[in-house]
Formats: structure tokens, C-alpha cells, sequence
């Protein structure tokens, strides 16, 4: 009886959480957008970009390894940010629910979140995928880079790499989760406190569903 107990309340809590994607290229603005909603809605951020960073300024072997393929503007190999993601959510079981910026970036990302999701009994309920013109991206990233100290933000080959890495590996994220019709689409352009109510809206609908 009292175990049906606690897997009732742990079911109840975990149904209850509210779990997003903020998606879009490089430069769409998901890193400044994210630190608004997580501040607006309880949520834990978890950006694999920061992820990494934080290893490169500890200088892990992993940090260091991954830094070599970010200087280039690739991807990090799947196995080492799905550690990540992985351990991140073992560590804050206590989360209301989580905003993942960043990440999924392939689809071998997306299915093994969804695993990940639904061991703790709950699951994505949003993609909120942000448009910015190319254009737009490669200034954005250009202005950042002077002020950032990102060493991928300076250089406009390794800005395009990136944003081919997108097109090539990342888009089709955004076809598996349509699947579910869980996409939509928020304007990533304008000044960012337009952009953040575009993106309280989508939210707003899934509290009141
Ligand atoms: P941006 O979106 O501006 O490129 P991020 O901070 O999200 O910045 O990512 C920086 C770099 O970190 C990426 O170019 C990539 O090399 C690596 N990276 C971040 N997240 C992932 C991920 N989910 N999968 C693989 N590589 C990643």
C-alpha cells in the first residue's frame, strides 16, 4: 500500500513537469531568451554549449577534446553530450521541469532524450523552434564574438561551419519531434522582449492545456 503510494505521487510529480526545447540555429538567440523563461517559469536550464564550456575552463580531458571539434564549428560526438544531459538530470531530481537549449542537435540525441524523459515518467511537451534569416545569424555571431571571448564566434568560416552543421545534422530534430506535433514556430527577430512574449505564448498554452 504504501509503495502504490509513492509510485502514485512520483508518477503525479513527474506528469506534471513541464519539459522544453528552445531550438534554432546558432545566433537565434536561445542562450538570452532561456535565462528569461527559466527565471519566468521555475525551470532548470540545460544548455550543452554551457555544458562544455564549463569542461574547456576546467580542462578536462573531455573539455579539451570537445574544444577541438567546436573551434572547428562541428558537432561534439552524440555519446558525450547525452552523458551529460544524462547525469544533468540525475542530478536535480527535484526540477519542476527542464528548458533544453542546445540540445537535442540529431535525431540519435532526440530519441535517446525521449529514453532519458521517459524513465522519469514524463516527456517533451513543446518545441519552440526560434527564425532568424541566415544573415541575421552570421552578424549576430560576428557582434558576440567581439565581446564573448567564444573562440567560435570570431571567425566567420567557423560561423558558417556551424550553421551548415545545422542544416546537415540539426533541422531534421525539429522533423522527428513534428511527428508528434509538437513544433511550432516563434519569431526570433525583432527586439528581445517582443521575441520572449511570441515565446510565453506557446508556453502559456501548454499550462492551459
Ligand atoms: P551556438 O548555438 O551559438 O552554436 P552552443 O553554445 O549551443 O552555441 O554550442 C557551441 C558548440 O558546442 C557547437 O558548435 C558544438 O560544437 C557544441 N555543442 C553544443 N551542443 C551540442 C550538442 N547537443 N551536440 C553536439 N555538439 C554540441
Amino acid at each position: 500500500m504504501i509503495l502504490y503510494y509513492i509510485c502514485f505521487f512520483t508518477k503525479r510529480q513527474a506528469s506534471t513537469m513541464l519539459n522544453l526545447i528552445l531550438f534554432g540555429p546558432p545566433g537565434s538567440g536561445k542562450g538570452t531568451q532561456s535565462e528569461k523563461l527559466i527565471r519566468k517559469y521555475g525551470l532548470k536550464h540545460l544548455s550543452t554549449g554551457d555544458l562544455l564550456r564549463s569542461e574547456i575552463a576546467s580542462q578536462t580531458v573531455l573539455g579539451l577534446e570537445a574544444k577541438k571539434l567546436m573551434d572547428r564549428g562541428q558537432l561534439v560526438p552524440d555519446e558525450v553530450v547525452i552523458g551529460m544531459i544524462s547525469s544533468a538530470l540525475e542530478s536535480n531530481p527535484q526540477a519542476k521541469g527542464f528548458l533544453f537549449d542546445g540540445f537535442p542537435r540529431t535525431s540519435a540525441q532526440a530519441e535517446a532524450l525521449d529514453r532519458l524523459l521517459e524513465l522519469k515518467n514524463t516527456g517533451i511537451n513543446k518545441m519552440i523552434a526560434m527564425q532568424v534569416s541566415e544573415e541575421e545569424l552570421v552578424s549576430r555571431l560576428l557582434k558576440r564574438g567581439m565581446t564573448s571571448g567564444r573562440s567560435d564566434d570570431n571567425n566567420e568560416g567557423v560561423i558558417r561551419a556551424r550553421i551548415a552543421e545545422y542544416h546537415n545534422k540539426t533541422a531534421a530534430v525539429a522533423d522527428y519531434y513534428q511527428k508528434f506535433g509538437k513544433v511550432v514556430s516563434v519569431k526570433g527577430e525583432g527586439n528581445v522582449d517582443e521575441i520572449f512574449e511570441g515565446l510565453c505564448k506557446e508556453i502559456d498554452e501548454v499550462l492551459v492545456a
